[in-house]
This record gives structure tokens, C-alpha cells and sequence, in this order.
């Protein structure tokens, strides 16, 4: 929309400019033909003068011959609508062509006046004597003895302009164009329409420029109240002004009909176009969408057809950053359930085991078991020993169950075997055999040997779960009771 505006406003301002410098070219043309036309004419007046002069002085009386000279002089114009022959008394000697009937008539003062002038000149409009509206263009005719005798005067009748009509109707454009010539007087001399001839304008900004001696071209309204982009050239031997206008809406229909036919052929293809980009940037948008929406489901974002580049790499580093906060979040789970001494599972994986066992029903058993005296290993070689010695003893139990259980720390130097199925004698005797293990097992550091109490109890879906765990501490209890270094039951 903005290039096809922007478009018309330059398109349209170049036809004004084009149209405005093509009327003020022409009216400079019809200017010129018209200004060689006032000087041709008066420059047959001038030779026929000096013919009709040499009569005049020997030969004056004889009408006839006058008149057909006059006749001649006529027919040999250029435009002239009659040639008439004025005495220094304003009387009409004689006129051609002679179906005027106006021979022996005398000027009106003001006619007369305008002849006194000592040189040939161009007159009017006046209303001549036939009462039409007309121009003169006059010269002195002279006899040998240099007096003035008479007047040659040839005339124009504006309503019937031989010259300029032949010249100026030529200019009939379709479009609405016409040229029009203004006197000094602001006066219409000639105009397509007839009846407005004479007519006197002085609002019209080109009459005024026109007749104040400029040439150019300007838009303008015109006394109608149309629009016009008029070209204007002045007539310097006669004071007078053509105007060749064309109506702005002329020009501009035209160009409004062709731009339109132009957008009515792009048509088709701008909606081409449009469909084309917006299922482009559907397609663009959807893998982003899709991504976006399974930023925290990594299965999700591998479905995602990454078409384009950027897409791809956006999955790629989505998919590795939930591949990276999955392998975090894992991390954290087995921290969360390790002890960080030992590496074996804390208390709230055999809490989470052990719940999970229940919720299915499963049938477990659990040994409890306790290094006896340990503080004393404290004590006496320092805590670090006493951390190494539940490393050892952890690796070892843990290997050793690995079978059939899994080895919890539960706290300080107390620990926890769960073994799933219905099989409590068994865990007796892993409970056995861990103490043998203990027992037997040398710890370099010490130079000696530990022993651990053991308490056994079990589990099925008949029991309560912290009954259970009740009992195996309490037959721990009674192991270290009874001398520590033993392994006792409380099962049900
Ligand atoms: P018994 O169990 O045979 O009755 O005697 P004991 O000396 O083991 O007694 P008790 O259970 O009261 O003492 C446990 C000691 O274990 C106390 C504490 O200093 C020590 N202990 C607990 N946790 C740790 C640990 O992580 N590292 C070390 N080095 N010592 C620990
Ligand atoms: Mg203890
Ligand atoms: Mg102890």
C-alpha cells in the first residue's frame, strides 16, 4: 500500500509537472505564431499603404478602382475581416468587402481617436462601426509630401477570428484542453466558446501574470471553478496573452484508471504472496512453539522437527539442558540418599525401600547391627581412625549381604540390612554371617579386630512396619545386653 501511494503521489506530481510544461511550450508556440501574425499583418498594411498611397494622390476620385483595391488587399490578408480606408475626417472612403455597406459612415470619436495616433499600431477590442467587437491594426498612409491623408485599417472581429481560430480551434483535445487569448485589458479575445468572448476576467492569477508580461506555467482554478494546469505566454506587440490549459482532472483520471488497472493485475500475485508468508512464518514459528512448549520435557523436544538452522540449534542446547539438569537432578537424588562417609545408602533410602516394599505387599526382613565399644576406638586412636574403621567394616558387610540385601548406615556406627522375601531364617543366618565376618576381619590400623551386636526381625503384610523396626532394635538391644558379639531373633 505505502509503494503504491507513494507511487501515485510521484507519479502524480511528474504528470503535473510534464502537463504544465507542456502547455506553457505550447502556449510559447501559439504566443509566437500569433506575435508573427500581428507583424505580417501590419507589414502587408505597410506595403499596401504605400501602393494605395501613389493612387490616392493621382487617381483618388475613383471609387471603384479604391474599392477594388481594397478588395485585393483584403484577399491578400492573412486574417483580416475587412480593409477599409478612413479619411482625417473618420470618414469610411471606402471598405472591403464592400456587402459591409459602410462606406461613407463616419468613426465615433473614440473610434477616430484611437487613429490619431502618428504610427501603425494594433487597437482594441473596440465595438467597431457594424457594432461588432474588433481589433484594428492600422498604418498612415502618406503623400509625397510626407501628410498624412488617410488611414489603411484592417480588422479582426473577435467573434469570427479568421487567424487565431484557424490557428487556436486546431488545439481540440479530448481530454478537456482549449487555449484562450486575453488582451490587455484582461479582455477574452478569443476563446472556444464564443459566447464568451469579450468576456473580462481579473481574478484569474494567470490572466493577471500573463498580462503583466510573464510566461510560465502554474496550476490554477479557473473562473469556473475547475481546476487547470495552464501554461501562459505573453504577445509583446500587442500586449496580449495566450493561456493553453488542460484540466487537472484530465490528467489525473487517466493516471487513477491506469494505476488501478496496474494494482488490479498485482492483485493475484500480492495475495500469492501473502499466503506464501504467513505459512512461511507458520512454519517458522511452529518448531519454536514446540519447543517452547516442551522446555521441560526432553522426549517431547526430541519429536520437534527442527527444519531451519536456528531451530535446530535451539533444540540441541534445550535438549542438552535437560539432559544436564536431568543428570543434576538424579545426582541430587543419590546424594540425597547416600552417606557421604561410607557411600552406602542413608536412612531415607531405607526409609523409601522399606515403605515401597510395604505398598507391594512384599514380605522383608531386617538385621540391625551395632559396632560394640566403638567410642573407645575413638578415643583411643582419634575420630579419623574411627571413620576409616566404619569405611572398612561398611565395604565389607555391604559385599557381603550384596546378595541378598542392601546395607543401609542408619547412624553413627549403627547399620541396617533389608532383605526382601518371606525368608526370616535366612536373614539369621546372613546376621551370623556378618558377625563371623566382623569379627574375624583384622583392621590394620587397630591391630585388632571389632565386633558388632545384631538384632534380626521381620516383616509381612500382617504386621505394622515400626513394630518391626521396633523389635530388631530391641533384640540388638538384648545382643549387647547379653555380652555383645551375637546375633538375636525377634521374629513373628
Ligand atoms: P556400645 O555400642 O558397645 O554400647 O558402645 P559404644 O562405645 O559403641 O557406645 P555408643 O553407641 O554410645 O557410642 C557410639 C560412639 O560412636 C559415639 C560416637 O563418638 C561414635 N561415633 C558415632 N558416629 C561416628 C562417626 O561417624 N565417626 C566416628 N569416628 N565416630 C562416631
Ligand atoms: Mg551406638
Ligand atoms: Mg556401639
Amino acid at each position: 500500500m505505502n509503494g503504491y501511494l507513494s507511487t501515485h503521489q510521484l507519479q502524480k506530481n511528474l504528470l503535473i509537472n510534464i502537463s504544465l510544461d507542456a502547455n506553457r511550450v505550447y502556449a510559447q508556440k501559439l504566443a509566437r505564431m500569433t506575435q508573427s501574425f500581428i507583424v505580417n499583418s501590419q507589414e502587408h498594411l505597410k506595403v499596401s499603404g504605400q501602393h494605395l498611397s501613389h493612387f490616392i494622390e493621382h487617381d483618388g476620385a475613383n471609387d471603384i478602382e479604391l474599392q477594388s483595391r481594397l478588395e485585393f488587399i483584403l484577399a491578400m490578408s492573412n486574417g483580416f475581416n475587412s480593409v477599409s480606408l478612413i479619411d482625417r475626417n473618420g470618414e469610411i472612403r471606402a471598405i472591403a468587402p464592400r456587402s459591409l455597406n459602410l462606406q461613407g459612415t463616419y468613426l465615433s470619436d473614440q473610434q477616430y481617436q484611437n487613429l490619431l495616433e502618428d504610427s501603425a499600431h494594433l487597437i482594441g477590442p473596440v465595438v467597431g462601426p457594424s457594432g461588432k467587437r474588433l481589433i484594428f491594426i492600422s498604418h498612415p498612409i502618406r503623400d509625397s509630401s510626407n501628410q498624412r491623408v488617410a488611414d489603411l485599417v484592417g480588422t479582426i472581429y473577435l467573434q469570427d477570428n479568421i487567424f487565431l481560430n484557424r490557428l487556436l480551434s486546431q488545439h481540440d483535445y479530448a481530454d478537456g484542453s482549449y487555449v484562450y487569448v486575453v488582451s490587455k485589458q484582461k479582455e477574452l479575445i478569443y476563446h472556444p466558446l464564443k459566447e464568451r468572448i469579450g468576456e473580462k476576467i481579473t481574478t484569474n492569477t494567470v490572466i493577471n501574470s500573463v498580462i503583466d508580461g510573464e510566461n510560465g506555467a502554474m496550476e490554477v482554478v479557473n473562473s469556473k471553478g475547475v481546476s487547470m494546469v495552464a501554461g501562459y505566454a505573453h504577445v509583446a506587440e500587442a500586449d496580449w496573452g495566450v493561456v493553453a490549459q488542460t484540466p487537472r482532472v484530465a490528467i489525473l483520471n487517466d493516471f487513477d484508471r491506469q494505476l488501478w488497472l496496474v494494482i488490479k493485475d498485482a492483485i493475484p500475485l500480492q495475495i500469492a504472496i501473502l499466503i506464501f508468508v504467513v505459512v512461511c512464518a507458520y512454519l517458522i514459528a511452529r518448531p519454536l512453539r514446540m519447543l517452547a512448549e516442551s522446555t521441560n520435557n526432553r522426549d517431547q523436544a526430541i519429536k520437534v522437527k527442527a527444519w531451519f538452522y536456528e531451530a535446530y540449534l535451539l533444540k540441541k542446547s534445550i535438549r542438552a539442558e535437560i539432559d544436564s539438569l536431568n543428570e543434576k537432578v538424579t545426582k541430587f537424588d543419590e546424594d540425597r540418599k547416600k552417606d557421604p562417609l561410607t557411600g552406602l545408602m542413608n536412612r531415607r533410602a531405607m526409609d523409601e525401600l522399606v515403605a515401597s516394599l510395604v505398598r507391594k505387599n512384599k514380605s522383608f526382613s531386617v538385621i540391625f547391627f551395632d559396632i560394640d565399644h566403638f567410642k573407645r576406638i575413638n578415643d583411643d586412636f582419634g575420630h579419623d581412625v574411627g571413620d576409616e574403621v566404619l569405611k572398612i567394616l561398611a565395604a565389607k558387610v555391604s559385599h557381603e549381604v550384596s546378595t541378598e540385601g542392601v546395607l543401609f548406615r542408619s547412624g553413627g556406627e549403627e547399620f541396617v540390612v533389608v532383605l526382601p522375601g518371606d525368608r526370616p531364617h535366612t536373614a539369621i543366618n546372613t546376621a551370623e554371617r556378618v558377625r563371623n565376618l566382623v569379627m574375624n576381619e583384622k583392621i590394620a590400623l587397630l591391630d585388632t579386630s571389632v565386633t558388632v551386636s545384631l538384632g534380626v526381625s521381620n516383616w509381612n503384610h500382617t504386621m505394622d512396619q515400626s513394630q518391626t523396626f521396633k523389635r530388631a532394635d530391641l533384640a540388638m538391644y538384648e545382643s549387647k545386653k547379653a555380652g555383645r558379639n551375637r546375633v538375636t531373633c525377634r521374629l513373628y
